[in-house]
């Protein structure tokens, strides 16, 4: 093992023992390599996006954050789900193909994804709109996945909005994501608690400018 790898497994091993306080929890070699292959799976797929904000933050940073917040928030340690999370936009915004996921990570990876993956053939609205139908027949896996990415995205747009956003454009997207919501309850309250905290958050500062 290179000294890379033994520092990088330190640091899991250490993360993951700091976070989970009740009781030791271990990423072994393999989900370790798993999740740091779907890293930098994710991070060659997305290598020519950025995300919308003015600072075109580069897009890898996305879906790792959506990673992060299920551990960190969520107190999620699934590795097939981590890694569904770094997955998550590559079949829906890159032109990744399903069995590529599934030949590198495995049937249950692909199917979390395509769960939470848009078909990006329809208009934004209609896609919306299904969101939100659909949120509560989702898995439970899938519906943790997207509250970890709605946390994502609205802490974006109340942070770091796309620069021709208006207030009232970011205020109906908070709307949406509390439709959103409602159907994705019941699978992790952390979770849920976070997203309803942050749309609140993100209410009181915009109706505050709109007024
Ligand atoms: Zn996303």
């Amino acid at each position: 093992m290179s000294f890379a790898l033994i520092l990088l497994c330190t640091s899991f091993h250490g993360l993951f023992s700091q976070i989970h306080q009740n009781r030791p929890v271990f990423m072994n070699i393999t989900e370790t390599h798993q999740l740091l292959k779907a890293m930098s799976f994710a991070a060659d797929k997305h290598r020519f996006q950025t995300r919308k904000d003015s600072a075109g933050t580069p897009y890898i940073n996305h879906p790792i954050n959506v990673a992060l917040t299920l551990m960190e928030v969520g107190k999620e340690y699934d590795t097939e789900l981590l890694v569904a999370a770094v997955l998550h936009d590559t079949i829906e915004d890159t032109a990744t193909l399903p069995e590529e996921i599934l030949k590198s990570f495995g049937k249950n990876v692909l199917d979390i994804v395509m769960e939470v993956t848009d078909d990006k053939n329809l208009p934004r609205e209609e896609r919306k709109r299904l969101q939100v139908i659909y949120a509560s027949k989702k898995s439970t896996s899938a519906k943790k996945l997207k509250l970890a990415d709605k946390i994502c995205n609205v802490t974006d747009i109340i942070h770091h909005p796309p620069g021709n956003w208006t207030i009232e454009r970011r205020l109906d997207y908070l709307t949406w994501a509390e439709q959103v919501l409602q159907g994705l309850k019941g699978s992790n309250p952390m979770l849920e608690d976070r997203l309803a905290a942050i749309i609140r958050e993100g209410r009181a500062k915009f109706e505050v400018q709109f007024s």
